[in-house]
């Protein structure tokens, strides 16, 4: 356990002639750079070269813009070749926003460089404020029914993962619906709370559009909003458990007579009469696998208890594919 909410306040407390360099780093690549500082990965891209940060000076790094989303507060430390080390790292746990840190903020959208003497001090003094008090603005979260939800929304999801989850991001992370492991840039934010608020009318804090913010797969994204039945139906299909394959499985029809009139559907498979036990009921055009879910176990897991299944792998011969017999 760490007592962050202590981290920045002494940078900020700090008598006025002491106020540090504060270097605006504003970031372009916004998805890459809020997944870098999340996961705590060295592709977080501080300034470098004589004319950039040097020990002591504090760098602030901000994605998105209108509002722009803080990302990072570094004190820069020692550089090591040509990479800095920060002493000193803050967030990106809590939101905090650019354009609400002081007015006319707005002016440094999408700028890089030092910020002038009055400035710094606003910004720090504006961003230990938020981080001590929350944000005071929200945000639009725009429409992932329609097009894009907000980047800004996007990456305070991101930034704030280890306090929705309690633990850091990893580069690769769940999907919320499907729970398979997806990276991390891959996924897609999702707004649960999209459909409530539009029928009560209700104007959603920035707290309550982070947590009804969910990252999920391309595939189930797009079973959460309108689709055809064609793609429901090569979603819900299961993945291969031999080589992993996902939306191709075909079932497997048994005990089906088939005749010259009958229009063979080309997304299951004819078994024929010679039903095998266990009897396999999807079959893997990709590897020729063919298996059965619903093996059933009995251990019993607990709600904190992880212990990954083995997966089960029914070999048996592979069913005719759907082609007509021949006459
Ligand atoms: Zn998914
Ligand atoms: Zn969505
Ligand atoms: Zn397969």
């Amino acid at each position: 356990m760490t007592s962050e909410p202590d981290m920045l306040p002494p940078v900020s407390s700090l008598p006025a002639w002491l106020v540090p360099s504060v270097y605006l780093n504003w970031s372009e690549d916004w998805l890459r750079e809020a997944v870098a500082v999340a996961t705590g990965t060295n592709e977080h891209l501080l300034p470098r070269g004589a004319d950039g940060p040097q020990r002591g000076d504090v760098v602030v790094t901000v994605v998105g813009s209108d509002p722009g989303v803080i990302a990072s507060v570094e004190l820069m430390g020692a550089t090591q070749g040509e990479d800095w080390i920060a002493d000193d790292a803050f967030g990106p746990d809590k939101p905090v926003l650019w354009d609400d840190l002081f007015s006319g903020a707005s002016a440094y959208a999408r700028s890089s460089g030092w910020l002038p003497q009055e400035h710094a001090r606003l910004v720090l003094d504006g961003i230990a404020h938020q981080f001590r008090n929350g944000a005071s603005g929200t945000l639009e979260p725009g429409d992932c029914e329609t097009g894009q939800l907000s980047p800004n929304l996007h990456v305070l999801r991101i930034l704030g993962h280890r306090t929705i989850t309690g633990r850091e991001m990893n580069t690769e992370e769940r999907c919320n619906s499907c729970e398979q492991f997806v990276g991390v840039t891959e996924l897609r934010p999702h707004d649960d709370g999209a459909r409530a608020a539009a029928e009560s009318g209700a104007v959603r804090e920035l707290a309550r559009l982070i947590s009804d913010t969910h990252l999920v797969c391309d595939p189930c994204h797009e079973l959460l909003h309108g689709h055809s039945v064609a793609a429901q139906r090569a979603r819900m299909r299961p993945a291969c458990p031999s080589c992993h394959s996902r939306g191709t499985a075909k079932r497997i029809i048994w005990n089906e007579t088939i005749h010259d009139e009958m229009r063979l559907d080309p997304d299951v498979v004819y078994g024929g009469f010679d039903v095998p036990v266990p009897t396999p009921e999807w079959y893997c055009p990709q590897c020729h696998a063919n298996f059965a879910l619903g093996v059933v176990g009995t251990r019993a897991f607990g709600s904190g208890a992880s212990v990954p299944l083995p997966p089960s792998d029914l070999d048996v011969a592979p069913p005719v594919e759907s082609s007509v017999p021949e006459i």
